[in-house]
C-alpha cells in the first residue's frame, strides 16, 4: 500500500465520453498499480448542463468497464464509499465558500462588480485590437466606498483570485518541466460566480486538496489550467500534487477528436458491440504501450505493467479499425456462454426487427459459435451474419439469384438439382461433411463452376451474397427449412 490517492472527476454535462474513460483507466491503473486509492468525484456545478441521466451514463459505464471505484458518491442504489465526502461538488458548497473567505481575508481575492455585459464589452475591445483576453483588473483596487456603491446599486459581486505575476514551473510526468508565464492567464480569475457557485478551477483545487489527492492525472487540454490551479493551492497553502497530462486523443486525420465530428460516447460503441475487455485494451494504448510487440492485454495484465514513465507526449490517434482488431481478437478468446450471453441481446434485436417470433436459445447461438466467432469485429455483426435464420419469409431479390456468369434458367436448374441432392440423401446426410461433396458433385456432373452453384444456393436460403460458410449455414438452418427456400427461389426463376 501506498497514500498515493487519485480521481477522475467527471462533468455530468454528456454521457460518458472515451477520453474521460480513458482518463479514469489511466488513474485507475495507476492506483492500482501501486496500491494507492482511485476516487470518484462528480464536477457538477455547471447545474445548467450537467443532469442526473448523463450522471448515471457515467457511473454505469465506469462500472461496466470494470473500473471500480475505492471512493465515491453514492450511486446505483450503493450508499456512498469513503471518508473524504461528500463526493458530489454541489454538495460541497460550503467548504468553497470557506475557502473564499480564506483569500478574501487575506486580500488574495477580491469581489468583482463587473456585470457580463462590462466583461463582454472589455472582451471585444481586445478582440478588435487583436489581443488576447484578459481582465482589465478594474475591481482589483476597489476602496471599501467604491464597494458600498456597487453594493448600494444591488450588484453582486463574483470572487476574483489575484494572479501573482511570475513564471510557473512544474514536473509534469508525462511533459517533463513545464513552464507558463502567468502573465498568459488572462488576468485575475473568477473563483466563485455571484450566485456562490464555484468555478471549475476553484472547485477542483479545493476538492483535490481536501481530498488528500497526490497525483492529478488528466488529458492535456488541461495543462494551461494547471499554473491556476498551482497558484490556488499556494494561495491557500495546501501542498502542490505531482501532475500527468495525459496526451489528446486526435482523429486519423490528426484532428481533435471532438464530440461534433466523432464518435465519441462510451455508449455508442458498446451499442455496436466492443466488448469491455477490448475497450480496455485499447483505451490504455492511446498514448500509453509496454514497450514490447505484446497488444492483447486484460485489465490485469495492464495494472501490472502501467508505468507513467511509458506514456507518450505527442496525441494518440484514434484508430477504428485497430479497436476493431482487437474487438475481434477479444470475441475469440471469450468463453463459449460468456460469448452466447452477451451476443444474445444483439440477436434478439436483430429477430425482433425482422418481426419473427423465434427468440435463439443461448443454446442455439453456441451451436451457431464455430461459424462465426472469426467473423464478428462488433457483437452487433451478428444480425447481418445470421439473421437469416431466424426468418420465416425470406424474401429475396431474384436478380442476386443469378449468378455473373449465368442466366435465370442455369439458376433455376442449379437450385432445383441442389434441392434434389438434399431430398434423396436424407437427414442423415444433411451434414457439412457430406454436403460439400455432394454439392461439388453435381456441379462437376453438370459442367457448372461451383462457385456459381454454391452462390446461387447461398442467396437462395439467406437472400445475401456473403454468409457465414455455406454448408455451416445450411445445417444450422435445417434440412426442411433449406429445402423449402431452395424451392421458393427457383420458382421466383420461373419465367
Ligand atoms: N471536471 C473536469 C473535467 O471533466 C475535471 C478535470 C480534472 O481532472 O481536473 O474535465
Amino acid at each position: 500500500m501506498t497514500t498515493a490517492r487519485v480521481r477522475i472527476a467527471p462533468s455530468p454535462t454528456g454521457p460518458l465520453h472515451i477520453g474521460t474513460a480513458r482518463t479514469a483507466l489511466f488513474n485507475y491503473l495507476y492506483a492500482r498499480h501501486v496500491g494507492g486509492t482511485f476516487i470518484l468525484r462528480l464536477e457538477d456545478t455547471d447545474v445548467a448542463r450537467s443532469t442526473p441521466e448523463f450522471e448515471e451514463d457515467i457511473l454505469e459505464h465506469l462500472h461496466w468497464l470494470g473500473l471500480e471505484w475505492d471512493e465515491g458518491p453514492a450511486a446505483g442504489g450503493l450508499p456512498e464509499r469513503g471518508a473524504f465526502g461528500p463526493y458530489r461538488q454541489m454538495a460541497r458548497r460550503e467548504l468553497y465558500r470557506a475557502a473564499a473567505e480564506r483569500l478574501l481575508a487575506a486580500d488574495q481575492a477580491y469581489p468583482c462588480y463587473c456585470t457580463a455585459d462590462e466583461l463582454d464589452a472589455e472582451r471585444h475591445r481586445l478582440e478588435a485590437a487583436k489581443l488576447p483576453p484578459r481582465y482589465s483588473g478594474r475591481c482589483a483596487t476597489l476602496t471599501p466606498a467604491e464597494r458600498a456603491r456597487f453594493e448600494a446599486q444591488g450588484r453582486r459581486p463574483a470572487i476574483r483570485f489575484r494572479i501573482q505575476p511570475g513564471v510557473v514551473v512544474f514536473d509534469d510526468l508525462v511533459r517533463g518541466r513545464v513552464e507558463i508565464d502567468a502573465a498568459a492567464l488572462g488576468g485575475d480569475l473568477v473563483i466563485v460566480r455571484a450566485d456562490g457557485t464555484p468555478l471549475y478551477h476553484f472547485g477542483v483545487v479545493v476538492d483535490d486538496a481536501a481530498m488528500g489527492i497526490t497525483h492529478v492525472i488528466r488529458g492535456e487540454d488541461h495543462l494551461s489550467n494547471t499554473p491556476k490551479h498551482i497558484l490556488l493551492f499556494r494561495a491557500l497553502g495546501y501542498p502542490v500534487p505531482v501532475f500527468a497530462h495525459l496526451p489528446l486523443i486526435l482523429n486519423l486525420d490528426r484532428t481533435k477528436m471532438s464530440k461534433r465530428r466523432s464518435q465519441t460516447a462510451m455508449k455508442d460503441y458498446i451499442a455496436e458491440g466492443f466488448v469491455r475487455e477490448a475497450l480496455v485494451n485499447y483505451l490504455a494504448l492511446l498514448g500509453w504501450s509496454t514497450g514490447t510487440e505484446e497488444e492483447i492485454l486484460s485489465l490485469d495484465d495492464l495494472v501490472g505493467r502501467f508505468d507513467t514513465g511509458a506514456i507518450q507526449k505527442g496525441g494518440a490517434i484514434f484508430d477504428r479499425q485497430r479497436l476493431e482488431w482487437l474487438n475481434g481478437q477479444w470475441i475469440r478468446r471469450l468463453a463459449d456462454d460468456d460469448l452466447a450471453a452477451r451476443l444474445a441481446p444483439f440477436l434478439e434485436a436483430e429477430t425482433a426487427a425482422r418481426r419473427t417470433d423465434r427468440t435463439p436459445s443461448r443454446a442455439e447461438i453456441v451451436a451457431l459459435l464455430p461459424m462465426i466467432r472469426e467473423r464478428l469485429p462488433v457483437l452487433a455483426a451478428i444480425g447481418d451474419l445470421v439473421g437469416f435464420l431466424y426468418v420465416e419469409d425470406l424474401v429475396t431479390d431474384a436478380a442476386l439469384l443469378v449468378p455473373k456468369r449465368w442466366d435465370a434458367a442455369t439458376a433455376r436448374a442449379g437450385l432445383l438439382a441442389a434441392r434434389a441432392v438434399i431430398e434423396d440423401a436424407g437427414e442423415a446426410d444433411f451434414t457439412v461433411p457430406a454436403l460439400e461433396p455432394a454439392l461439388r458433385g453435381l456441379a462437376d456432373a453438370r459442367g457448372w463452376k461451383a462457385g456459381d452453384l454454391f452462390m446461387a444456393i447461398r442467396v437462395a436460403i439467406s437472400g445475401r451474397t456473403a454468409t457465414p460458410p455455406l454448408f455451416e449455414s445450411m445445417v444450422a438452418l435445417g434440412r426442411e427449412r433449406t429445402s423449402a427456400r431452395l424451392a421458393r427461389a427457383a420458382d421466383a426463376l420461373a419465367a
